[in-house]
Protein backbone atom coordinates (compact mmCIF):
# COMPACT_ATOMS: atom_id res chain seq x y z
CA UNK A 1 0.00 0.00 0.00
CA UNK A 2 1.57 3.50 -1.13
CA UNK A 3 1.89 6.24 1.84
CA UNK A 4 -0.44 8.39 -0.50
CA UNK A 5 -2.97 6.96 -2.56
CA UNK A 6 -3.69 8.40 -5.89
CA UNK A 7 -7.71 8.13 -6.06
CA UNK A 8 -9.01 8.86 -9.86
CA UNK A 9 -12.25 9.35 -8.13
CA UNK A 10 -11.10 12.76 -7.16
CA UNK A 11 -10.07 13.90 -10.70
CA UNK A 12 -13.67 15.36 -11.30
CA UNK A 13 -14.91 14.12 -8.15
CA UNK A 14 -18.40 13.06 -8.26
CA UNK A 15 -18.53 10.86 -5.36
CA UNK A 16 -21.50 12.56 -3.53
CA UNK A 17 -24.73 13.61 -5.04
CA UNK A 18 -23.14 17.09 -5.21
CA UNK A 19 -21.27 15.62 -8.70
CA UNK A 20 -19.52 18.67 -8.75
CA UNK A 21 -16.54 17.39 -10.59
CA UNK A 22 -13.86 19.10 -9.55
CA UNK A 23 -10.32 18.06 -9.53
CA UNK A 24 -9.21 17.29 -6.13
CA UNK A 25 -6.17 16.01 -7.03
CA UNK A 26 -4.88 19.14 -7.90
CA UNK A 27 -6.44 21.35 -5.22
CA UNK A 28 -9.17 22.02 -6.49
CA UNK A 29 -12.44 21.88 -3.24
CA UNK A 30 -15.76 21.17 -4.12
CA UNK A 31 -18.96 21.84 -1.73
CA UNK A 32 -17.53 19.60 1.02
CA UNK A 33 -14.24 21.89 1.07
CA UNK A 34 -11.56 19.42 0.84
CA UNK A 35 -9.14 18.48 -1.57
CA UNK A 36 -7.72 14.94 -2.25
CA UNK A 37 -5.55 14.66 1.45
CA UNK A 38 -6.92 12.43 4.64
CA UNK A 39 -8.18 15.35 6.50
CA UNK A 40 -9.03 14.35 9.95
CA UNK A 41 -10.22 16.02 12.70
CA UNK A 42 -10.08 13.79 15.29
CA UNK A 43 -9.39 9.93 15.89
CA UNK A 44 -10.46 9.57 19.77
CA UNK A 45 -12.39 6.69 21.60
CA UNK A 46 -16.38 7.90 21.97
CA UNK A 47 -19.12 6.47 24.11
CA UNK A 48 -21.77 8.31 22.96
CA UNK A 49 -23.15 6.59 20.18
CA UNK A 50 -26.62 3.70 21.07
CA UNK A 51 -25.67 1.42 23.22
CA UNK A 52 -24.35 -1.26 20.72
CA UNK A 53 -22.50 0.67 18.42
CA UNK A 54 -20.22 2.40 21.08
CA UNK A 55 -19.72 -0.53 23.40
CA UNK A 56 -18.83 -1.43 26.64
CA UNK A 57 -15.17 -0.04 25.81
CA UNK A 58 -16.32 2.85 23.45
CA UNK A 59 -15.98 2.82 19.10
CA UNK A 60 -12.77 4.31 17.76
CA UNK A 61 -14.55 7.12 16.14
CA UNK A 62 -12.80 8.73 13.09
CA UNK A 63 -14.18 11.85 12.55
CA UNK A 64 -13.01 13.32 9.20
CA UNK A 65 -12.94 17.02 8.44
CA UNK A 66 -15.65 18.64 6.49
CA UNK A 67 -18.94 17.68 5.21
CA UNK A 68 -21.23 17.30 1.87
CA UNK A 69 -24.07 18.83 3.49
CA UNK A 70 -23.63 21.70 5.69
CA UNK A 71 -26.65 22.19 8.03
CA UNK A 72 -27.68 25.06 9.34
CA UNK A 73 -27.77 23.88 13.03
CA UNK A 74 -24.65 21.48 12.44
CA UNK A 75 -23.20 20.63 16.47
CA UNK A 76 -19.55 19.54 15.14
CA UNK A 77 -19.82 23.28 12.91
CA UNK A 78 -16.27 23.81 14.15
CA UNK A 79 -15.19 20.39 11.87
CA UNK A 80 -17.93 20.23 9.43
CA UNK A 81 -18.58 23.61 7.82
CA UNK A 82 -16.72 24.70 4.48
CA UNK A 83 -15.90 28.18 6.39
CA UNK A 84 -13.78 26.56 9.47
CA UNK A 85 -10.36 27.77 9.12
CA UNK A 86 -8.45 24.60 9.43
CA UNK A 87 -8.30 21.25 7.79
CA UNK A 88 -7.33 19.58 10.88
CA UNK A 89 -4.60 17.09 10.80
CA UNK A 90 -3.36 15.60 7.73
CA UNK A 91 -2.75 11.74 7.83
CA UNK A 92 -1.22 8.99 5.88
CA UNK A 93 -2.97 6.49 5.91
CA UNK A 94 -0.79 4.29 8.08
CA UNK A 95 -0.53 7.19 10.56
CA UNK A 96 -4.60 6.84 10.74
CA UNK A 97 -4.57 3.51 10.89
CA UNK A 98 -1.73 3.69 13.69
CA UNK A 99 -4.06 5.98 15.45
CA UNK A 100 -7.01 3.30 14.81
CA UNK A 101 -4.90 0.02 15.86
CA UNK A 102 -4.12 2.29 19.23
CA UNK A 103 -7.88 2.55 20.06
CA UNK A 104 -8.72 -0.86 19.35
CA UNK A 105 -5.48 -2.11 21.35
CA UNK A 106 -6.78 -0.32 24.52
CA UNK A 107 -10.07 -1.86 24.26
CA UNK A 108 -12.11 0.06 21.59
CA UNK A 109 -14.19 -2.94 20.14
CA UNK A 110 -15.28 -1.46 16.56
CA UNK A 111 -14.12 1.42 14.13
CA UNK A 112 -16.71 4.35 13.15
CA UNK A 113 -16.46 6.63 10.14
CA UNK A 114 -18.40 9.62 10.62
CA UNK A 115 -19.26 11.75 8.26
CA UNK A 116 -17.13 10.02 5.53
CA UNK A 117 -19.18 10.44 2.53
CA UNK A 118 -16.96 12.87 0.91
CA UNK A 119 -14.08 10.18 1.57
CA UNK A 120 -15.11 6.85 0.34
CA UNK A 121 -12.21 6.60 -1.72
CA UNK A 122 -10.01 6.60 2.16
CA UNK A 123 -12.66 4.50 4.00
CA UNK A 124 -11.94 1.28 1.86
CA UNK A 125 -8.27 2.00 1.90
CA UNK A 126 -8.55 2.28 5.69
CA UNK A 127 -10.93 -0.52 6.22
CA UNK A 128 -8.86 -3.09 3.87
CA UNK A 129 -5.43 -2.10 6.29
CA UNK A 130 -6.78 -2.58 9.82
CA UNK A 131 -8.31 -6.04 8.44
CA UNK A 132 -4.63 -6.83 7.04
CA UNK A 133 -3.32 -5.72 10.35
CA UNK A 134 -5.45 -8.67 11.95
CA UNK A 135 -8.49 -7.04 13.28
CA UNK A 136 -11.36 -8.68 13.31
CA UNK A 137 -13.97 -5.75 14.37
CA UNK A 138 -17.34 -4.06 12.56
CA UNK A 139 -16.60 -1.03 10.78
CA UNK A 140 -19.67 1.63 11.32
CA UNK A 141 -20.62 4.01 8.79
CA UNK A 142 -21.92 7.34 10.67
CA UNK A 143 -23.14 9.60 7.70
CA UNK A 144 -25.97 12.47 7.18
CA UNK A 145 -27.37 9.67 4.15
CA UNK A 146 -27.02 12.17 1.48
CA UNK A 147 -24.93 9.45 0.10
CA UNK A 148 -25.40 8.35 -4.00
CA UNK A 149 -26.83 4.91 -3.90
CA UNK A 150 -24.18 2.95 -6.16
CA UNK A 151 -21.41 4.18 -3.66
CA UNK A 152 -23.47 2.17 -0.68
CA UNK A 153 -23.28 -0.90 -3.27
CA UNK A 154 -20.02 -0.56 -3.49
CA UNK A 155 -19.23 -0.06 0.05
CA UNK A 156 -21.20 -3.13 1.02
CA UNK A 157 -17.67 -5.57 1.59
CA UNK A 158 -16.71 -2.81 3.48
CA UNK A 159 -19.06 -1.72 5.78
CA UNK A 160 -20.75 -3.95 8.85
CA UNK A 161 -23.22 -1.45 10.23
CA UNK A 162 -24.91 1.28 8.73
CA UNK A 163 -25.73 4.65 10.49
CA UNK A 164 -27.46 7.23 8.77
CA UNK A 165 -29.61 10.20 9.60
CA UNK A 166 -32.71 10.29 7.85
CA UNK A 167 -33.06 14.52 8.33
CA UNK A 168 -35.84 15.90 6.26
CA UNK A 169 -38.67 14.19 4.68
CA UNK A 170 -39.74 17.20 3.01
CA UNK A 171 -38.04 18.40 0.09
CA UNK A 172 -37.71 22.67 1.11
CA UNK A 173 -36.59 21.94 4.43
CA UNK A 174 -33.71 20.18 2.71
CA UNK A 175 -33.09 23.08 0.47
CA UNK A 176 -33.71 25.53 3.36
CA UNK A 177 -31.20 23.82 5.90
CA UNK A 178 -28.80 21.85 3.89
CA UNK A 179 -28.29 23.60 0.73
CA UNK A 180 -29.39 20.76 -1.01
CA UNK A 181 -32.09 20.19 -3.53
CA UNK A 182 -33.09 16.50 -3.33
CA UNK A 183 -32.43 15.40 0.27
CA UNK A 184 -35.64 13.20 0.79
CA UNK A 185 -35.14 11.36 -2.42
CA UNK A 186 -31.60 11.02 -2.36
CA UNK A 187 -31.14 9.82 1.25
CA UNK A 188 -34.28 7.43 0.80
CA UNK A 189 -32.03 5.94 -2.35
CA UNK A 190 -29.57 5.18 0.18
CA UNK A 191 -31.36 3.96 2.44
CA UNK A 192 -33.13 1.36 1.08
CA UNK A 193 -29.74 0.02 -0.47
CA UNK A 194 -28.59 -0.07 3.28
CA UNK A 195 -31.48 -1.93 3.96
CA UNK A 196 -31.12 -4.44 1.64
CA UNK A 197 -27.96 -5.15 2.58
CA UNK A 198 -28.77 -6.00 6.49
CA UNK A 199 -32.87 -6.15 6.89
CA UNK A 200 -34.22 -5.52 10.08
CA UNK A 201 -31.73 -7.85 12.11
CA UNK A 202 -28.87 -6.34 14.43
CA UNK A 203 -26.64 -8.82 15.50
CA UNK A 204 -24.51 -7.92 18.63
CA UNK A 205 -21.14 -9.99 18.99
CA UNK A 206 -20.13 -11.64 21.61
CA UNK A 207 -18.42 -8.55 23.16
CA UNK A 208 -21.40 -6.30 23.08
CA UNK A 209 -20.92 -4.14 20.09
CA UNK A 210 -23.24 -4.29 16.35
CA UNK A 211 -21.33 -6.19 14.09
CA UNK A 212 -23.98 -5.77 11.26
CA UNK A 213 -27.51 -4.16 10.66
CA UNK A 214 -28.38 -0.55 10.20
CA UNK A 215 -29.63 2.04 12.69
CA UNK A 216 -31.83 5.23 11.31
CA UNK A 217 -31.28 8.20 13.33
CA UNK A 218 -33.41 11.35 13.39
CA UNK A 219 -32.48 14.67 15.08
CA UNK A 220 -36.27 16.28 15.65
CA UNK A 221 -36.04 20.10 14.94
CA UNK A 222 -38.25 22.46 16.96
CA UNK A 223 -40.97 23.55 14.78
CA UNK A 224 -40.62 21.08 12.60
CA UNK A 225 -42.98 18.28 14.03
CA UNK A 226 -44.76 17.64 10.43
CA UNK A 227 -41.41 16.81 9.17
CA UNK A 228 -40.38 14.39 11.94
CA UNK A 229 -43.70 12.67 11.92
CA UNK A 230 -43.47 12.57 7.80
CA UNK A 231 -39.81 10.61 8.05
CA UNK A 232 -41.55 7.93 10.68
CA UNK A 233 -44.13 7.28 8.15
CA UNK A 234 -41.68 7.18 5.48
CA UNK A 235 -39.36 4.54 7.04
CA UNK A 236 -42.42 2.56 8.05
CA UNK A 237 -43.78 2.61 4.59
CA UNK A 238 -41.30 2.37 2.05
CA UNK A 239 -38.91 0.32 4.63
CA UNK A 240 -40.31 -1.19 7.74
CA UNK A 241 -41.35 -0.88 11.13
CA UNK A 242 -39.16 -3.00 12.33
CA UNK A 243 -35.75 -1.19 11.73
CA UNK A 244 -33.97 0.09 14.75
CA UNK A 245 -34.65 3.84 14.82
CA UNK A 246 -32.72 6.27 16.98
CA UNK A 247 -35.13 9.33 18.11
CA UNK A 248 -33.21 12.51 19.01
CA UNK A 249 -33.85 15.16 21.35
CA UNK A 250 -30.48 16.85 21.98
CA UNK A 251 -30.77 19.89 19.47
CA UNK A 252 -28.88 22.85 20.59
CA UNK A 253 -30.31 26.56 19.36
CA UNK A 254 -26.46 27.88 19.58
CA UNK A 255 -25.27 26.32 16.88
CA UNK A 256 -27.68 27.73 14.53
CA UNK A 257 -26.84 30.10 11.85
CA UNK A 258 -30.27 31.46 10.58
CA UNK A 259 -33.06 33.79 11.16
CA UNK A 260 -36.02 31.42 11.54
CA UNK A 261 -37.16 31.74 15.36
CA UNK A 262 -38.46 28.45 16.03
CA UNK A 263 -34.83 27.16 15.00
CA UNK A 264 -33.41 29.47 17.63
CA UNK A 265 -35.11 27.80 20.78
CA UNK A 266 -34.83 23.99 22.12
CA UNK A 267 -37.30 21.38 21.85
CA UNK A 268 -39.98 21.56 23.62
CA UNK A 269 -41.48 18.09 25.62
CA UNK A 270 -44.88 18.78 23.95
CA UNK A 271 -43.12 18.92 20.39
CA UNK A 272 -41.08 15.61 21.08
CA UNK A 273 -44.05 13.64 22.65
CA UNK A 274 -45.97 13.59 19.27
CA UNK A 275 -42.91 12.63 17.60
CA UNK A 276 -42.69 9.64 20.34
CA UNK A 277 -46.61 9.00 20.25
CA UNK A 278 -46.11 8.69 16.20
CA UNK A 279 -43.33 6.19 16.48
CA UNK A 280 -45.62 3.72 18.28
CA UNK A 281 -48.92 4.39 16.95
CA UNK A 282 -46.93 3.00 13.14
CA UNK A 283 -45.67 0.26 15.20
CA UNK A 284 -42.10 1.22 15.44
CA UNK A 285 -40.67 -1.62 18.10
CA UNK A 286 -36.98 -1.45 18.52
CA UNK A 287 -34.11 1.13 18.85
CA UNK A 288 -33.83 4.41 21.07
CA UNK A 289 -35.84 7.09 22.28
CA UNK A 290 -33.15 9.81 23.79
CA UNK A 291 -34.31 11.92 26.67
CA UNK A 292 -35.32 15.32 26.52
CA UNK A 293 -32.85 16.16 28.81
CA UNK A 294 -30.15 15.34 26.61
CA UNK A 295 -30.21 19.08 25.36
CA UNK A 296 -26.63 20.34 25.89
CA UNK A 297 -25.16 17.28 26.66
CA UNK A 298 -24.46 16.26 23.66
CA UNK A 299 -21.41 19.17 22.20
CA UNK A 300 -18.26 18.27 21.45
CA UNK A 301 -15.42 20.31 21.33
CA UNK A 302 -12.79 19.53 18.43
CA UNK A 303 -10.44 22.35 20.42
CA UNK A 304 -9.90 19.87 22.90
CA UNK A 305 -7.82 16.91 22.53
CA UNK A 306 -10.11 14.82 23.57
CA UNK A 307 -13.40 16.78 21.91
CA UNK A 308 -16.80 14.74 24.25
CA UNK A 309 -15.17 14.24 27.67
CA UNK A 310 -16.13 17.52 28.75
CA UNK A 311 -19.60 17.34 27.79
CA UNK A 312 -20.47 13.69 29.28
S1 LIG B 1 -17.34 14.72 -2.37
FE1 LIG B 1 -17.08 16.95 -2.29
S2 LIG B 1 -16.12 17.52 -4.23
FE2 LIG B 1 -16.91 15.43 -4.45
S3 LIG B 1 -18.94 15.66 -5.32
FE3 LIG B 1 -19.25 15.59 -3.11
S4 LIG B 1 -19.17 17.72 -2.41
FE4 LIG B 1 -18.35 17.67 -4.49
Amino acid sequence: MSTHPYFTEFDACRICPRKCGVNRNQGRRGTCGLDARLAVASIVRHRGEEPPVSGPNGIANVFFMHCNLQCAYCQNFQISSTTCSTDGFIFTVEQACDEIARLLDSGCGAVGFVSPSHYIPYVKVIVSEIRHRGYNVPFVYNTNAYDLVEQIRDLEEYIDVWLPDFKYAQTDLGRKLSRVPDYPQVALSALKEMYRQKGNTLIINEHGYAESGIIIRHLVLPGHIDNSLQVLDTIAWELSTGIHISLMSQYNPAFYQGEEISLKRPLNFHEYSEVVEKFHELGFYRGWIQDMDSFGHYNPDFEQEHPFETTK
